[in-house]
């Protein structure tokens, strides 16, 4: 059986060539990075988690009409998704001042922002994606105009619809990160949602306790981070009922017993 393609490897994924022109899949590993990859570890269960909640999300997303990269889920680890041309720019929305906003403006974690602010980071590892203004993406034309206002339009929509969705199950959304991409359909190319949606690139905290449900308990070595996100699926109902030592990954509890 011929070996499958891989595409890219990126530090918590992997994209290998598809079944089709046009398709790719993408694999979520439980490697965990932080800090421009400064800080590296692994979270057990987590590529699992995430493809579980990244598919819940980008399903829902799609339901309202936000045009995503997602096709559907293959397995544990795996789903399906449509081949596109990253944008190069990280859009982080922010609702509430926490990361590094705080850091850079002295604004108090958990000041609640009188708008949602969106920013934007330019993808590039090396630079440590730094933070841009509208005007380097116009200047370098790391996207058009046009496409820039398609982005914002659908990040404000996403953000009101997560931000209900979580609100929900009692989880603030303080802010996340998005990314898009083009896919070109004959001559022309659109823009749609691409990447993934989970506890890696949101900020999550409990409405009542402020508890961090999110990657900020590996990037500030509050621990718990499996049992962190697997309470974000649970509370989007995505856990079976009952299922506190389910073995969500057959993979990694195979290795841990050594079988
Ligand atoms: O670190 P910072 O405060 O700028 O992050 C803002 C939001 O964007 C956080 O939810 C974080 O998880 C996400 N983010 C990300 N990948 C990056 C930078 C930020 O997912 N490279």
């Amino acid at each position: 059986m011929a070996r499958r393609r891989q595409i890219y490897e990126g530090k918590a994924k992997i994209l290998y060539e598809g079944p089709e022109p046009g398709t790719l899949i993408q694999y979520f590993k439980d490697d965990a990075t932080a800090f421009n990859a400064q800080k590296r570890g692994t979270i057990n269960g987590k590529g699992v988690l995430n493809n579980r909640i990244s598919e819940h999300v980008f399903t829902l997303l799609g339901n309202i009409g936000v045009p995503t990269h997602f096709i559907r889920r293959l397995n544990m680890r795996e789903q399906l998704i449509r081949q596109v041309e990253i944008v190069p720019i990280e859009v982080i929305v922010r609702n509430v001042a926490a990361g590094t906003l705080s850091k850079r403006l002295g604004i108090e974690e958990g000041t609640q922002l009188p708008r949602t602010l969106i920013e934007y980071c330019y993808k590039d590892d090396a630079l440590g994606d730094p933070l841009v203004a509208e005007e380097h993406i116009a200047c370098f034309n790391w996207c058009s105009q046009d496409e820039l206002h398609d982005i914002q339009d659908m990040a404000i929509r996403i953000n009101d619809f997560m931000s209900g969705m979580f609100a929900a199950v009692g989880i603030r959304l303080i802010d996340f990160k998005l990314e898009f991409g083009r896919l070109y359909e004959g001559d022309f190319s659109r823009i749609i949602l691409a990447d993934e949606i989970s506890p890696d690139g949101c900020r999550l905290w409990d409405m009542t306790t402020n508890e961090k449900l999110d990657k900020d308990r590996f990037r500030r070595d509050l621990g718990g981070e499996v049992e962190a996100y697997q309470e974000v699926a649970r509370r989007l109902g995505l856990m079976p009922e009952g299922s506190e030592n389910a073995v969500l990954d057959l993979e990694s509890h195979r290795k841990k017993k050594g079988s």
